[in-house]
């Protein structure tokens, strides 16, 4: 591949957005399964395990497992956890936050979002740590229009997460999706108005923002994976896929199956 190639960002007909579509709801459906096991004394490897197999019996094929040498089909990050986190066996406590990020392969294209739910009670300052990571990821799907550029969207995630005194990641951002899970554009969670590449229909990427409670600060822990704050402080992820189509953003992902789940 050349190095114009790996820099261009491929945009996709409306027969690729269908079948990123399916591969997304796929993911939105194992999430919904997940959301039915997520209660204190479950382990995040119970919640692997259930997921590939939910994954496989779709005809497709678990996302991340094997890519970059990642050894999991979910990647579970508990509170101080930012993303990147691996499954293990220690199992989850009342009131702990966990995000967990899904990706499948459907047809030869990548379905990737995350979701970071509640077990048990949660402290109400976390409570709303989710919330306005939950109201960044919409505000920043709402700027992915043809009358703006990519920047435009980490401008609105910004505004509105600083407002709240949280700490916006810089380390990690969001990304150009499609026959890989990794696509130009870089898709930061940061950024100043007007800025960046114009938005174009087909174009398809995964929004996912990254907000702490404390510091933007984050580390890497010594298993190579698992991203943490600097502070200690718990932090949150919520990610779609959205495809801009006639002007406007289309989400091919849904939270509506973890919404059934929890009675929401
Ligand atoms: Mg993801
Ligand atoms: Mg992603």
């Amino acid at each position: 591949m050349s190095f114009l190639e790996k820099i261009m960002i491929k945009y996709k007909t409306p027969q690729e957005i269908e079948i990123m579509r399916e591969a997304a709801q796929i993911v939105s459906r194992t999430l919904g399964l997940v959301a039915k096991h997520m209660k204190p004394g479950v382990t995040p490897k119970f919640l692997d395990k259930l997921a590939e197999d939910y994954i496989r019996s779709q005809n497709a094929i678990p996302g991340f497992l094997g890519l970059y040498g990642c050894p999991s089909t979910l990647l579970i990050s508990v509170n101080e956890q930012v993303v990147h986190g691996l499954p293990t066996d220690r199992p989850f406590q009342d009131g702990d936050i966990v995000s967990v990020d899904c990706g499948s392969v459907y047809k030869g294209y990548y379905g990737d979002h995350a979701y970071t739910f509640e077990v048990g009670d949660v402290k109400p300052e976390v409570k709303k740590l989710l919330e306005v990571t939950k109201e960044c990821l919409y505000l920043g799907i709402a700027q992915a229009t043809i009358a703006n550029r990519i920047e435009d969207i980490g401008w609105a995630i910004q505004q509105h997460a600083e407002k709240h005194g949280y700490g916006v990641v810089r380390d990690l951002v969001g990304h150009g999706l499609g026959k890989e899970l990794h696509e130009e554009p870089q898709v930061p969670n940061y950024g100043r108005r007007g800025r960046g590449k114009k938005i174009q229909n087909g174009l398809t990427i995964a929004i996912e923002p990254m907000i702490n409670m404390g510091t933007e600060k984050v580390k890497t822990l010594d298993d190579q994976w698992t991203i943490v704050t600097a502070d200690g402080m718990p932090s949150a992820h919520f990610e779609h896929d959205i495809a801009v189509v006639d002007g406007e953003p289309v989400i091919l992902s849904t939270f509506d199956f973890i919404y059934e789940s929890l009675g929401k």
